[in-house]
């Protein structure tokens, strides 16, 4: 059977090399007689998958040897609280609104402590980043918070806001090993798996050393503490064993597709055949402020409902499947990730294009 370009915004589209990788080695693992789903967690075979995982990880952001790599369970929902848990000392943080994951994000601060916020493009449907270059940031506050790619509006910071020397934690689910990034610059970067690296159901949260302490949050449950997940390794429990087995894979197809500087441009290159469609048609129109634009999500509205209904109908009969909007947005959006095929794009665009003439 052939396979779509699917452009879900996650659980997405996965390199085809991995899955069928995966798919051979699915009886038997390297030898082992068995699946990867039924060994043991506290095997040597499985040690040597998590280890490598994390050291290839760890080579293509650059990590350096003070910050923790820790793979959780949860979800980045679960996450939103597992961050004031562990960091809000003094009750207060700073977060930033540019969408739905960040007002999530923010709404749970709000239950542990006080949460501020420090900036929102709520006034125009989240369509652009605010300026963050001189945000009203307190000594008093424990970090500031921004959800770095918003995957339902497509927006992206360009520059990190200006922090004034607090903190940053940044949720970086939708635009995950997407492209370079300077892991120094935050205290926490984390992000669910299901978009550019791997089956849900695993949270990658790289912690400065020192931020990971006993000193978190009274009623902290044992799991959600990062002490416990930290000196164990990931393996406090049982972890979600095959889905971390295939984040590795990914991180292995990423470093032979030659890393993340070469993953940057490919992305770059599928965004713009896709935006500079969008730019010239009357048909067809993106939602977002153009400098802000994401690489790895592209919102984009016809002028007419009963239109935007027909081009999803008639797309997904085409095999290009999950293209409707979030429902809190409506309109289209495709979700164009590290495993999405240059090609899968351009014949998106051949398609909208003959769509277009179809029904001017
Ligand atoms: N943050 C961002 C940016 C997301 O796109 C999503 C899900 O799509 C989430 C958080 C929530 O992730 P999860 O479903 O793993 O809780």
């Amino acid at each position: 059977m052939a396979r779509v370009y699917n452009f879900s915004a996650g659980p997405a589209v996965l390199p085809e090399e991995v899955l069928k990788e995966a798919a051979d080695e699915m009886l038997d693992y390297k030898g082992s007689g068995q699946s990867v789903m039924e060994m043991s967690h506290r095997s040597k075979v499985y040690d040597a998958i998590i280890k490598e995982a994390e050291k290839d990880l760890r080579d293509l952001l650059n990590i350096p040897d003070n910050y923790k790599v820790l793979f959780l369970q949860g979800g980045a929902s679960q996450f939103f609280a597992e961050v004031p848990m562990n960091l809000m000392k003094n009750k207060k943080a700073g977060y930033i609104i540019t969408g739905q994951w960040a007002k999530k994000a923010f709404a749970e601060a709000k239950i542990y402590g006080e949460a501020v916020e420090l900036a929102s493009s709520a006034d125009k449907t989240f369509s652009y980043i605010p300026d963050c270059s001189d945000l009203p940031i307190t000594d008093d506050m424990d970090y500031v918070y921004i959800c770095e790619n918003n995957t339902i509006y497509g927006t992206k910071y360009k520059t990190l806001p200006n922090t004034k020397g607090k903190l940053l934690v940044s949720d970086v689910s939708s635009c995950f090993l997407s492209e370079p990034m300077d892991v120094t610059k935050y205290g926490v970067v984390y992000g669910g798996v299901q978009k550019n690296i791997g089956p849900a159901g695993v949270v990658i949260a790289i912690i400065r050393e020192d931020l990971i302490t006993d000193d978190v949050l009274t009623g902290t449950p044992t799991m959600l503490k990062w002490k416990t997940q930290s000196d164990n390794d990931s393996l406090y429990n049982t972890p979600p064993c095959y889905n971390i087995y295939i984040c590795g894979k990914v991180f292995k197809w990423i470093k032979k597709m030659g890393g993340l500087s070469a993953m940057k441009e490919h992305n770059e290159k599928k965004a713009k055949i896709l935006y500079d469609f969008l730019d010239e048609s009357k048909m067809f129109k993106g939602t977002v402020r153009k400098e802000d634009r994401s690489l790895m999500n592209v919102p984009f509205v016809t002028d007419s409902e009963e239109l935007n209904a027909k081009f999803i109908k008639e797309a997904a009969e085409a095999g290009f499947v999950n293209l409707k909007g979030h429902r809190t947005v409506g309109g289209m959006r495709a979700s164009i990730y590290n495993a999405m095929p240059i090609e899968g794009v351009e014949k998106l665009v051949e398609f909208m294009r003959e769509f277009e003439k179809k029904n001017a």
